[in-house]
């Protein structure tokens, strides 16, 4: 083992030096031994690993490695394939890992492996023992873990986080989040920041407690959680740290207290203002009605101190949604006109251009073609222009079960679901991976009842075009310019990587993972892998030779709830593995 880790060592220092970055290694870090703190805000300026989600906890997904280019990236073949094995497989929506030799990729019910980055060797397999009982609500997904230290660590659809030594994948601790039973599971990748491993919760549609927990990523003790319903109580070091916003502020009677407002998208964090940014889920129960007001701090980006666990500022995406417009979408910082910039494609079908330093809203636009439920966002008051499409209140229907049916779009699941966009440092443009669907959907009676669903609505999703549902688009964020697309028959589910090599890559429901040239969308490269493509690309060098990761497995929500899509996108088989890689000779 020794030798092995020897070996990765030095294959990963030459990788830097053929890249030809410069790097300075800060001392005990860089690509071999322990991952710390710095090599992890580094993690973008250091291709020879790739140590967080998002390829730097800013989540921009741009690789500096050019060695694989337009040019040439129709030489990409297989270097090998690997197994997730199971009966049972489901959706394969994780990112990989990449660290001292060694790739570190979770699947589907809370299985994670460490596989030899070069020969694609299983060094171990850890499957996580899942209890009767559990509720996931939108299939039974892992998407991705955080190295620190000599740790791997990943959550579970039983609500619990588990550290593994990296070499031997033994538990090193294990911490329960909160109680599966009550609706709460884990499906995130965490983020680690200044050695602490922060996490949220899914659970929204069973009426949870939607909160951001930090946590010392090297023993698992909780440091501080901050709820992103208002009114709920944060702590920091066990002692109360104020409630988040004011209670019944923006919620009537005891609604905030089944608020929903999950944070179970992951999170990314940007050292230069120091702030985590948390996406957040619908309110609970998606029966608007019952809950007049701006239902804060749902369909939101939250933005908190990562020492004290304190909001410094929220935008609100969505405010009394009617739709389920989880705005748990990723924000991710970029830098452009002098001014530090975060981007953020909302489930609502918007994407917003914040101030990070404040959340003061610079710009917003469709990144889909239809959007029923606003004309537009007002740039001075950062909210949206409603055009009046919600369904109706069905205490007023005639018969008290059901409000007035209407059809809006996006569906529920999104112009933009959780699949990561990527933004090219080159051409300042972000790839969005978009959907051109709407819903049915109408409101019905509920009361909380817990660990049941709690959604007082009904729905259908449709197709709104005869020959696509997804989309990949680049924008250009300063001009909201489309500056070109790719159209997908199925719904698009996969994240997006760009690179320096002026590609971008993402993958298909119909089992491609595709290279596009990133400044004219040309489609250049595609590979078939045997099953549909809903996890995110990754991109690293190794003893000279660049490498493309992804894993490969169809399902997520669509197969569950994506109505008449689901039905015409039935044929789609299953599967579980991840494919690496390299340019042919
Ligand atoms: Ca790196
Ligand atoms: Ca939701």
């Amino acid at each position: 083992m020794k030798k092995h880790i020897q070996r990765a060592c030095e294959a990963g220092l030459k990788s830097l030096a053929v890249a030809g970055i410069a790097v300075i290694l800060p001392a005990g870090s860089a690509v071999a031994g322990k991952v710390t703190d710095d090599d992890i805000i580094n993690d973008a300026s250091t291709p020879g690993d790739v140590v967080s989600y998002g390829l730097g906890p800013q989540g921009q997904r741009y690789s500096s490695l050019k060695t694989i280019n337009a040019g040439n990236v129709s030489k990409l073949v297989p270097a090998f394939s690997y197994s997730f094995g199971g009966e049972k497989q489901r959706g394969q929506e994780a990112q990989p890992l990449v660290h001292d030799g060694k790739i570190f990729v979770t699947a589907s019910y809370s299985r994670i492996y460490a596989i030899d980055s070069k020969t694609g060797e299983e060094i171990w397999q850890y499957d996580h023992r899942l209890p009767e009982g559990i509720l996931p609500c939108c299939d039974v997904v892992n998407r991705g873990a955080a190295l620190y230290d000599d740790l791997v660590i990943f959550g579970t659809l039983d609500a619990q986080i588990v550290a593994l030594n990296q070499d031997t994948g033994e538990v090193v601790w294990k911490e329960k989040i909160d109680n599966f039973k009550d609706g709460y599971s884990f499906t995130a990748a965490p983020l680690i920041v200044k050695g602490k491993v922060i996490t949220g919760v899914s659970g929204g549609e069973f009426g949870v407690i939607g909160r951001v927990e930090a946590r010392d990523a090297l023993t698992g003790k909780l440091v501080w959680i901050r709820p992103t319903v208002e009114g709920h109580m944060g702590t920091l070091n066990g002692k109360d740290n104020g409630i988040s916003g004011t209670t019944n502020a923006t919620w009537p009677g005891d609604l905030w207290k089944t608020g929903g407002a999950a944070t179970w998208a992951g999170g990314t964090y940007d050292p230069e203002v120091d702030l985590i940014f948390y996406g957040t889920g619908n309110p609970a129960p998606w029966n608007s009605h019952l809950r007049p007001g701006d239902n804060l701090y749902s369909t939101s980006t939250v933005a908190i101190d990562p020492d004290t666990g304190k909001i410094k500022w929220h935008y609100q995406f969505t405010p009394n949604d009617a739709w389920d417009y989880d705005g748990v979408n990723e924000t991710v910082a970029f830098n452009a006109g002098g001014k530090k910039l975060a981007g953020h494609a909302d489930r609502n079908g918007f994407f917003y251009v914040l101030d990070r330093t404040n959340g003061k809203l610079e710009n917003a636009f469709p990144f889909v073609n239809q959007i029923d439920w606003a004309k537009g966002i007002d740039l001075k008051t950062g909210r949206p222009i409603e055009t009046g499409v919600r369904p109706g209140d069905p205490s007023t229907s005639t018969d008290g079960k059901k409000g007035e049916q209407i059809f809006v779009a996006p569906s529920f699941l999104g112009g933009k679901n959780w699949m990561p966009m990527a933004y090219s440092q080159d051409t300042g443009l972000f790839y969005v991976p978009a959907n051109e669907w709407g819903m049915d959907l109408w409101n019905e009676p509920v009361t909380y009842k817990k660990g049941a669903a709690y959604l007082g609505a009904g729905f259908t999703i449709k197709p709104l075009n005869k020959d696509y549902i997804g989309a990949l688009r680049a924008f250009d964020p300063k001009t909201g310019k489309k500056v070109w697309e790719y159209k997908n028959p199925a719904p698009l589910w996969g994240g997006v990587l760009a690179t320096a090599g002026n590609l971008v890559f993402t993958g298909t429901p119909e089992g491609y993972l595709k290279a596009f040239d990133a400044k004219t969308g040309k489609e250049l490269w595609k590979f078939q892998t045997g099953s549909g493509v809903v996890g995110n690309p990754i991109t690293w060098m190794e003893d000279g030779e660049q490498y493309i990761a992804v894993p490969s497995g169809w399902g997520g929500a669509v197969p569950l709830w994506g109505g008449d899509v689901a039905s015409a996108v039935k044929y789609l088989n299953q599967g579980g593995s991840l494919w690496v890689f390299k340019l042919g000779s």
